[in-house]
């Protein structure tokens, strides 16, 4: 039986424990983690072996920029999460894979065309930065294929998707969207963080690249920044060389509790997606509430296409108030005990924000058939507590939007 042959929970387990960042030369035994290496000189055997260079990838000794065994585990066992990748690059943040990795496919004169429900940061990165470089962007409407196939021009060379949307949640029909991209030598590119490999496994769905905020999921306990550029090659190769370019790099304690965190990734993704389908069940009845936008829930927008291509969820998803003013929604969240207030989200602890589209969208602000309501939402992010407390949490949220 290969290692390819595994189940993603076995290799979870078994991802990047290789023996030779376990063990010792020549001792028997070894360890069960790959060990934190602190490290910025590597050293040679001599002066041949200096002159000789190593290969530019993960795995050889060369010098501290370019990690050491414990950023190489990392890398290596999420590139062994994510069928059809070659390689991973890893990065100081969710944001800096993005960027990294938007500068490594595109050149002054190029295009790049973004889904307009994508992460804020990427939409600033592309209207801002990438414009600065004579890169210029537009967005498109994911949920219109046919408009993101006559948006395609000469120039674009790279789309940047991200299924759910950040947000608002739609799910785009990512096969369509990368079978168009590709017919055009568009190279795609995707934001996973939602989903994770476990959840969708973005390049077997025609992506070119998938990157994904390793602070969230991976991570999973709202101790770590980090994020990750996974494709075949040579995208890989165009990623890597940037990222040196570049002088990215992780700590090897951070990757270290990343890989602490990848183990049990699975099973809070499963606690998770159970509990926010309770939730969001709950909340579907609630007269305050006119639309969940949560696509594990059965009904909801995008969830016939989350079925049909994604292999789990989480705890992440929205809803929108009826008929509520700031005041109320400010009530509600305010009123919450234990969901706390606060960007990020894959913790073991939950969240709740504001959800305010309209500002950052060119086309649509909610999925078109949406009942928006008052047009304000609230994004929940369910963590590992039972579900039952985050429920009597949420009444006494709604019970307080009365009391003004
Ligand atoms: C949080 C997030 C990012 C950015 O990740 P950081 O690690 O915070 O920089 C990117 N994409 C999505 C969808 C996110 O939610």
């Amino acid at each position: 039986m290969s290692k390819d042959d595994h189940k993603p929970a076995t290799r979870l387990v078994e991802a990047g424990r290789r023996k030779e960042w376990t063990t010792a030369p020549g001792k028997p035994g070894g360890v069960v983690n790959p060990p934190v290496w602190r490290s910025s000189t590597h050293l040679y055997e001599d002066v041949a072996d200096l002159a000789k260079g190593r290969p530019n990838a993960d795995g050889h000794f060369y010098y501290g920029r370019r990690g050491g065994p414990t950023q190489w585990a990392l890398a290596d066992a999420l590139t062994g999460l994510e069928p059809g990748a070659d390689g991973t690059e890893l990065f100081p943040s969710g944001v800096a894979a993005i960027a990294c990795t938007l500068l490594a496919l595109l050149e002054p004169g190029d295009e790049l065309l973004f889904t307009d429900n994508a992460y804020e940061p990427t939409r600033m990165i592309a209207l801002g930065m990438l414009k600065r470089m004579g890169i210029s962007a537009r967005s498109f409407d994911p949920l219109d294929p046919k408009g993101f196939a006559d948006a395609i021009g000469e120039k674009t060379k790279v789309v940047m998707l991200e299924s759910p949307g950040s947000l608002t949640m739609e799910v785009c029909d990512i096969p369509i969207l990368t079978a168009i991209a590709r017919e055009h030598g568009v190279l795609s590119m995707v934001d996973n963080t939602w989903a994770s490999p476990l959840g969708f496994a973005s390049l077997q769905h025609g992506c070119d690249v998938s990157v994904m905020s390793l602070t969230k999921h991976v991570g999973g306990h709202s101790d770590l920044m980090m994020g990750s550029a996974s494709a075949a090659k040579p995208v890989i190769e165009r990623i890597r060389l940037q990222s040196q370019y570049m002088g990215q790099v992780v700590s090897p304690d951070d990757a270290a509790l990343a890989l602490r965190g990848l183990r049990t990734m699975g099973l809070r993704l499963e606690k998770t997606t159970s509990s926010a389908l309770e939730i969001s069940k709950w909340l579907e009845w609630r007269d305050e509430v006119s639309a969940v936008l949560c696509p594990m829930l059965p009904g909801a927008p995008g969830h016939d296409l989350w079925k049909r291509d994604f292999t789990g969820g989480c705890g992440l998803f929205s809803f929108v108030f009826r008929n509520a003013d700031k005041k109320a929604r400010e009530r509600f969240i305010d009123a919450l005990d234990l969901f706390g207030i606060g960007f990020s989200w894959g913790g073991y602890e939950s969240l709740a924000i504001p959800v305010d589209p309209d500002r950052i969208r060119d086309h649509q602000a909610w999925p078109a058939g949406v009942d928006h309501g008052s047009g304000l939402g609230v994004r929940l992010a369910i963590g590992l507590e039972d579900p039952s407390d985050l429920i009597r949490d949420l009444e006494c949220g709604f019970a307080a939007m009365e009391n003004a």
